[in-house]
């Protein structure tokens, strides 16, 4: 048990840094319940990226002029700041792209063209996101490679022993990620890595969901590949990062051709640039890259431990309160959760729900959450889902449960 408690969290404080929950939504205030879709942007990172366009805008890497300067500066400062954040052995080891989605499509069609072939497998879990399932699927069809799905029990937690029993010399890759979007489910990240590495095959995290809730440490996780996106981190859209370890990212061909990838070009033939360069092709989201650093500094001011401490306590005082609305299913029961909670309520169908809930102010998702092999293995459309951000509160949490049981009523 951790020994923080809410004190350590000053949630008028925190609230202060987000404009966007001061609002009434349909006549009655926001309660944002949607953190695992996006997270709310904190007033830093929008402060960074207006000054960014009223100062500095100005392309990055190509030009001497004094804004060009600037911009270039700030670019790089954040990559700096994730290589501290996650702590990568070097900077030059991440690599910008526009979120998780197209960092998996990197590594899924670069990486894969080259080091994958005819009867190699790629090792993804029944919970992942199609984002860590299509890119594969289309590595496999371009390269003859087969996926294996590694499966899991009704709580929503890997069956460790199946991956084992799945694991062999023909593995080339797992791919898996760190926190499950749908149920929450945190899997054991460096268990799987380990026994990944023990069979000679190379790792990629998805920890989209992780980022902002679990300290990230590469190097102790000891992963070959790993993303994220800043959008669920209170930062930007359109911005995420690869991180790639020196060597792999080396070995692996470039993603996308154009300007900034290459070091000399000639109609008979171009030589690419060095990493992380050589998979940044063409003007990147500049003014988003600059302002996802005050989203890390944002996080690591509280603290990934009195986030996840705070995140904790709302998903227990959550989950007792809904276990007393009759009705009420969770949808994944996983040991080890993030503050994700999927449910079902008896008689009322997800999507219903959810609108009447936005009714009262209150934003979740419905649906299948990009997990479409999950809800076929659970047996079910969809779910409600209702995802805590460290901004959010029992007080909305107690707003919530009474709005849930008065829909429930109805519904008898
Ligand atoms: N992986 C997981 C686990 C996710 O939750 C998401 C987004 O919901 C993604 C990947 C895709 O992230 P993005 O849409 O930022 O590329």
């Amino acid at each position: 048990m951790s020994a923080i408690t809410t004190t350590a969290i000053d949630i008028a404080k925190i609230r202060a840094q987000f404009p966007v929950l001061d609002q009434e939504v349909n006549g009655k205030p926001l309660i944002y319940f949607d953190n695992a879709a996006t997270s709310q942007t904190a007033k830093n990172v929008v402060d960074a990226l207006v000054e960014f366009y009223e100062k500095d805008h100005a392309n990055i890497h190509r030009g001497i002029h004094t804004l060009a300067e600037r911009s270039t500066k700030a670019f790089e400062a954040t990559r700096e700041r994730v290589h501290r954040f996650i702590n990568s052995e070097e900077a030059d080891e991440i690599i910008f792209t526009k979120g998780t989605t197209e960092s998996i499509n990197l590594v899924a069609q670069s990486w894969g063209s080259k080091f994958l072939k005819k009867g190699d497998e790629i090792l993804i879990s029944q919970l992942e996101h199609h984002s860590n399932i299509v890119p594969w699927q289309l590595a496999a069809e371009r390269t003859g490679a087969i996926i294996k799905v590694i499966p899991i029990n009704a709580k929503g937690e890997i069956l460790m022993d199946e991956y084992k029993r799945l694991l062999s010399a023909k593995t080339k890759v797992v791919a898996v990620n760190y926190v499950s979007n749908s149920l929450g489910t945190i899997n054991p990240i460096k268990e799987i890595i380990d026994l990944a590495i023990a069979h000679g095959a190379t790792t990629m995290i998805d920890a989209a969901q992780a980022a902002p809730h679990v300290k990230l440490d590469v190097q102790e996780l000891n992963c070959d590949f790993l993303a994220l996106s800043s959008h669920k981190m209170y930062g930007p859209t359109g911005v995420g990062i690869l991180y790639g370890r020196r060597d792999i990212l080396e070995a692996t061909p470039p993603y996308q051709g154009g300007g900034e990838m290459i070091k000399d070009v000639s109609f008979s033939g171009t030589t690419f640039n060095d990493i992380p360069y050589k998979f940044e092709a063409g003007t990147p989201n500049i003014g988003e890259v600059i302002a996802f650093k005050y989203a890390m500094d944002f996080i690591d001011d509280i603290g990934h431990e009195n986030i996840q401490a705070y995140e904790n306590e709302l998903l227990e005082y959550a989950m007792d309160k809904l276990q007393q609305i009759p009705g009420f299913t969770p949808i994944g029961t996983a040991d080890n959760k993030a503050s994700v909670i999927s449910f079902l309520m008896q008689n009322v169908h997800p999507y219903d729900l959810g609108q009447l809930l936005d009714v009262k102010g209150i934003a979740v998702r419905t649906g299948h959450h990009c997990t479409q092999p999950l809800m076929d293995f659970l047996k079910i459309d969809g779910t409600v889902r209702a995802s805590f951000a460290v901004y959010n509160t029992k007080e909305e949490i107690d707003i919530f449960c009474d709005a849930l049981q008065k829909i429930v009523e109805r519904f008898k």
